[in-house]
């Protein structure tokens, strides 16, 4: 196996541009591809200040690092989900990568600064863990950029999360969602730009980025994703893809240039929709909005305990793993 540009020996082949790459041309390829998403979609100006939401994965730390390699200045922002050993981990990463690069990370911590954890904040709420989950992090990321005064949010969903996404967003026709499932967002009133440069990068090659660069990250999985269902578009895509290499980046950019456009007509209406949450300020079509309404009834949650699932063993060893 050698690589293509160089013909020296391989260490990792990717299918979907059947080709071969060394340690030096595949980290180019990945810098190459997020400087190609960035462009191609607008998503930052040179010196823009950006805040990475950082969870200890793969994918943000590489996102991080490859942004910082890029010029940008990036700051992370690590949300403490307080889920169990899970989240102490993965802050030990984050602090640790951090600490190597000299760079800026800012933490919150959702029991300590919000009195609430997901696990039991989400019991509390009667919502589904991924679904109090996500609302807390698009709340307090979208705070702490117009706060910090950022130029853009950045957010390390790669090529398999976004296919993954549409894949459920067209099985159940959330065309509401279809609207919004794009590489940038622009910032509008009360939310800031956001940004997603992984796009053109699969979810092997990051944690392959990560193995080369030498980041330590979370290799276990979150314990409330088991049942979760975009693990399973995951996979029905992962078969898709072992047979068909290239069918993921098909789907997706060929979603983003010949159909996205249908389902945009709602979104202006929905923005001029909404006002200011007579708490937090925060934009929401309501007098509350969700983040208030969930620290209603999740504040003051107990902590419940937990057992974590471990990685599969696809996730450890990248450069061995079959398909992307
Ligand atoms: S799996 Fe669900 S609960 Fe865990 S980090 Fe992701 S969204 Fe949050
Ligand atoms: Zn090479
Ligand atoms: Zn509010």
């Amino acid at each position: 196996m050698k690589c293509r540009v160089c013909r020296e020996p391989a260490v990792i082949d990717i299918r979907r541009h059947n080709a071969n790459f060394c340690t030096e041309h595949f980290l180019r390829l990945c810098r190459d591809q997020v400087a190609k998403a960035i462009k191609q979609h607008s998503m930052l100006e040179p010196g823009d200040r950006v805040l990475v939401a950082v969870s200890g994965g793969k994918d943000s730390l590489a996102l991080w690092d490859l942004l910082l390699e890029l010029g940008y200045q990036a700051d992370g922002l690590y949300l403490g989900l307080g889920i169990d050993d899970y989240s102490e981990e993965s802050a030990h990463h984050a602090r640790r990568f951090a600490a190597g690069r000299d760079a800026n990370l800012v933490e919150i911590d959702l029991r300590s600064e919000y009195g609430y954890d997901i696990p039991s904040g989400s019991r509390a709420a009667r919502r589904a863990p991924c679904s109090a989950c996500g609302l807390s992090k698009r709340h307090l990321f979208d705070r702490a950029a117009l706060e910090g005064g950022y130029d853009a949010v950045a957010t390390g969903h790669n090529l398999d999360d976004e296919a993954a996404v549409l894949f459920g967003n067209v099985l159940h026709w959330h065309t509401e969602y279809l609207a919004r499932q794009l590489p940038v967002l622009p910032a509008r009133e009360g939310f800031p730009r956001k940004v997603k440069p992984l796009v053109r990068l699969g979810e092997r090659e990051m944690a392959a980025y990560c193995l080369v660069r030498g980041i330590d990250y979370q290799v276990d999985e979150c314990p409330m994703a088991a049942g979760n269902r975009h693990l399973a578009y995951k996979e029905a895509l992962n078969a898709i893809e072992a047979r068909s290499p290239g069918a993921k980046h098909e789907f997706y950019f060929g979603y983003l240039a010949r159909a996205s456009e249908r389902f945009r007509d709602g979104m202006a209406e929905e923005q001029a929709a909404l006002g200011s949450c007579e708490r937090c300020g925060a934009p929401t079509p309501g007098e509350v909005c969700a983040f208030c309404r969930l620290l209603d009834q999740a504040g003051g949650s107990q902590p419940v305990e937990l057992t974590p699932r471990r990685a599969r063993p696809d996730d450890r060893d990248p450069t061995r793993a079959g398909g992307s």
